[in-house]
């Protein structure tokens, strides 16, 4: 079983886009969105959701109110301001647990946290794994990693032979979680001066977890100078660019109806992002 995870060092660049035509265009794999505080991917798939579980994570306080005496002191100590009227915000409360600590009365018990919601869905291309954690909620690697499990595992259950990953941008935590023990990542950057500052940071994180990476530039036309400019410092520095896509206004349009780029018609990028999928595929074959 092979683990592809599209990344990105920062949001905005195409990831899910291209994640979504490979999974149109991959045989025989499971698909996972791990970008879990921001999860998209299931708007290019249609997914039928066939299992719906809770995460769990974390704790927050809980006031009695039957046995508080209203002395205020927790509304006073709480260094993260969560307390307000004798209620606890579950939005501010970080769970520390010092109010229930110093509650004279011990009207305050720490309860166990149900942080978000995981999916397993039937798509057109496949089962979908993904996941939705609460606003302003936490633990988002634990939720990541919980994501990439549920794929692995249909994976081996079912025989599936590849599981793409629509990966989080950024390079914190949860990038760190879907990325861990995977074949290849691609990391999808633009010619932007921040778009080569971006990638430099996530190619360090890939080198740091031992993970092959390669990278494709989209909308690599906008600015030919600084496509160049990471082409070279990807061949200074030893990775292969697999894929150069060009600006095209179909992407914006099959992402309004819906479906993947690729299934949505021929076209300049169209092409190469199938071209940019046999490499990936060449990349990740055994030999
Ligand atoms: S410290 Fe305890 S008794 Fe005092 S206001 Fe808070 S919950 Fe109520
Ligand atoms: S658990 Fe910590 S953060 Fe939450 S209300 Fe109590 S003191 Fe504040």
């Amino acid at each position: 079983m092979k683990e592809v995870v599209v990344l990105s060092g920062k949001g905005g660049t195409g990831k899910t886009s291209i994640a979504g035509c490979f999974a149109a265009l991959a045989h025989n794999k499971v698909l996972s969105d791990c970008d879990v505080d921001a999860a998209d991917l299931h708007l290019l798939l249609q997914p039928t959701d066939r299992q719906t579980e809770e995460f769990w994570s974390g704790q927050i306080a809980h006031i009695d109110e039957t046995t508080c005496t209203g002395c205020g002191l927790c509304q006073e100590l709480c260094r993260f301001d969560a307390i307000h009227n004798f209620q606890v915000s579950r939005v501010s409360c970080e769970g520390c647990g010092f109010c229930a600590h110093i509650c004279p009365v011990n009207a305050i018990t720490m309860q166990d946290n149900m942080a978000g919601h995981w999916y397993i869905s039937d798509t057109k291309y496949g089962p979908l794994v993904r996941a939705r954690l609460g606003i302003a909620q936490e633990n988002s690697g634990k939720l990541v990693a919980l994501v990439r499990q549920q794929a692995r595992k249909i994976a081996a259950d079912k025989g599936y032979s590849t599981i793409i990953t629509d990966g989080p941008p950024g390079i914190g935590c949860p990038v760190i979680s879907s990325l861990s023990g995977a074949d290849l990542a691609l990391l999808v950057t633009e010619p932007t001066v921040s778009g080569l500052h971006d990638l430099e940071r996530v190619i360090e994180v890939c080198r740091h977890f031992r993970v092959p990476a390669t990278v494709c530039i989209n909308k690599y036309d906008i600015n030919e100078e600084k496509a160049s400019k990471i082409e070279e410092h990807c061949a200074d520095i030893g990775i292969k660019v697999s894929g150069k896509i060009p600006f095209d206004t179909a992407v914006n349009r099959a992402v309004a109806h819906g479906i993947p780029l690729v299934e949505y018609g021929e076209g300049p990028a169209t092409g190469e992002v199938k071209r940019l999928w046999k490499n990936i595929e060449e990349l990740i074959s055994p030999d």
